[in-house]
This record gives C-alpha cells, sequence and structure tokens, in this order.
C-alpha cells in the first residue's frame, strides 16, 4: 500500500527532529563540548550542519563551557536559579529579559533562525578562548561565522520545502508547530533541567535528571548525571534512564564510526549517588 501525503509528512518531520536532535546532543553537546567520543569527520560535519538551529558552534560550545563551570552561579549564562526562568529557556540567545519577549521568541519556531542569523551572538559572551579546539577547524570555523552560519541555515529550509510539496500551507503549518516543539524540547534542557526533576547526584548546581525531559530531547534530560560526569557519553547513568544519543553512539562505535566513548565506572557512579 502506498504511503499518503500526510504519513509521508510524518516521515519527514520525524526524520527533522532526530536529525537535528541528534546533531546538537551528539556533535554540538557530547562530542563537540565535553569530548566524550570521537566521530568520523564526515559523520560529525553532517550532524553539526543538521544541528544549526542551536546555534553558531563555536558560540554554543563556549557557552556550555561556561555553563559547566559556574553552574548556577553569576558566570553561568543562562541558569533560571540566578536569572529565571524565560531568560535560562530562551531570553539569553538575544540576552533578552523581557518575558513577553521571550514567550514570543519561543514561539518564532522556524522564524526563529531568520531572527537568529541576524542578532545572535557569533562568539560566546566574549569568551572565544573557550571554544579554541572548536575554532581551530576550519569547517566548523566557517559555521561559526555569521556568514557561514547563513549558509547552512539555509539547509534548515528544507523540511518547510518538502512539507508544502506534500501538502501544501497545510503541510508548512504542521511543520511550523512541530518546529515550536523541537525547539523548545532543546531549550527545556537549560531551563527545566534545573529547576524539576531529581537530583540524583549532587555537586555541581541544581541540574536534575527530568524524565520527561530526557525523552523529549533525545536523553540531555538525564542533567544531573550530566553535571555529575560531564565527559561522560552517556547521561542516562542509572537503572531504566533511557539515553538515545549514547544509543546512537554506540551503535556509530559498533559500525566503526564513532570511537573512544568515555563512560564512569559503575564504582564512581555509585560514589557520586545521592541517597
Ligand atoms: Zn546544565
Ligand atoms: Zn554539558
Amino acid at each position: 500500500m502506498a504511503l499518503s501525503a500526510h504519513h509521508w509528512l510524518g516521515v519527514l518531520l520525524a526524520t527533522w527532529y532526530f536529525s537535528v536532535g541528534f546533531g546538537i546532543t551528539v556533535a554540538y553537546h557530547r562530542v563537540l563540548t565535553h569530548r566524550s567520543a570521537n566521530l568520523r569527520k564526515p559523520v560529525l560535519y553532517a550532524l553539526v550542519l543538521a544541528g544549526l538551529p542551536a546555534g553558531p558552534p563555536a558560540a554554543w560550545v563556549g557557552n556550555h563551557r561556561r555553563h559547566h563551570s559556574d553552574s548556577d552561579g553569576p558566570n553561568d549564562p543562562h541558569s533560571p536559579i540566578t536569572d529565571g526562568f524565560w531568560y535560562a529557556h530562551c531570553g539569553w540567545y538575544l540576552g533578552i529579559r523581557n518575558r513577553g519577549l521571550c514567550l514570543l521568541y519561543a514561539l518564532g519556531g522556524p522564524l526563529r533562525y531568520i531572527v537568529d542569523m541576524f542578532l545572535r551572538p557569533m562568539s560566546p559572551g566574549g569568551h572565544d578562548a573557550l571554544a579554541k579546539d572548536v575554532l581551530e577547524d576550519h569547517f566548523l570555523r566557517f559555521l561559526s561565522t555569521r556568514f557561514g552560519f547563513m549558509m547552512g541555515s539555509i539547509v534548515q529550509t528544507l523540511p518547510f520545502v518538502l512539507a508544502y510539496h506534500l501538502l501544501a500551507w497545510d503541510g508548512v503549518i504542521i511543520a511550523w508547530v512541530a518546529g515550536i516543539v523541537f525547539y523548545n524540547a532543546g531549550d527545556a534542557v537549560n531551563s527545566v533541567g534545573h529547576l524539576w526533576g531529581k537530583q540524583d547526584f549532587g555537586g555541581d548546581g541544581a541540574a536534575r535528571n527530568n524524565r520527561l525531559v530526557a525523552l523529549v530531547s533525545l536523553g540531555e534530560g538525564w542533567h544531573s548525571g550530566h553535571h555529575a560526569f560531564p565527559r561522560s557519553a552517556r547521561h542516562g547513568l542509572l537503572k531504566g534512564q533511557v539515553d538515545l544519543s549514547f544509543m546512537l553512539l554506540r551503535m556509530l562505535a559498533a559500525v566503526g564510526l564513532a570511537s573512544d566513548l568515555h563512560v564512569p565506572s559503575e564504582q564512581a557512579i555509585a560514589q557520586r549517588r545521592h541517597t
């Protein structure tokens, strides 16, 4: 039986969600920022291109390293504890503190590409040195310039072109709503992930393990585990904590596309565990 246009749209949205999601969680976060594993260059570059809605790679990596160096402290670029929910959720990208404007930005969906292209800082708060290793890579440095970021972002218009092809403007509207959900799922790691959930591990800011955030963000919601072991390729460190991003890294390692996956020992995990 041939698939209908609605079914194809579902396939398209799922592919978009997982490619952008894994682009951010695996390439931006676990590989580029924390060096939790190595990826073959073509795989890394493809995933970074997919993850571009998260922002220019060097700025993302630098800001995230700042986040880990002073989690929920005065130098954290996005803490809901010190700056409030909306600033940590999405306001910090553009330095917006007005809650109404933050909400508007959160509901912007794909329009955020356009705003980000022109207004998003390309440098991590003047802390370029924090992403020196990323800037040493020619392709990643190009994607971290405003021109490169704009060029790369054109790839992100593809789901809308295909959605229009499948279901005309209905398809575009459905893709738009999906885009709003996708963006906010990622943003929730920085906001919800430091406010609500279980602090299974202690000692580094207010990070929480939140099952719902972990589900929508492909494993990133195991944020307490991540802050306890930032270099671990696996964030869901406890029994029953499904971590799809780690599963993908393991699959890539099994076929020779990833290597050197860092995972803490059971003993180290038990020692850091809150009882
Ligand atoms: Zn965090
Ligand atoms: Zn991190």
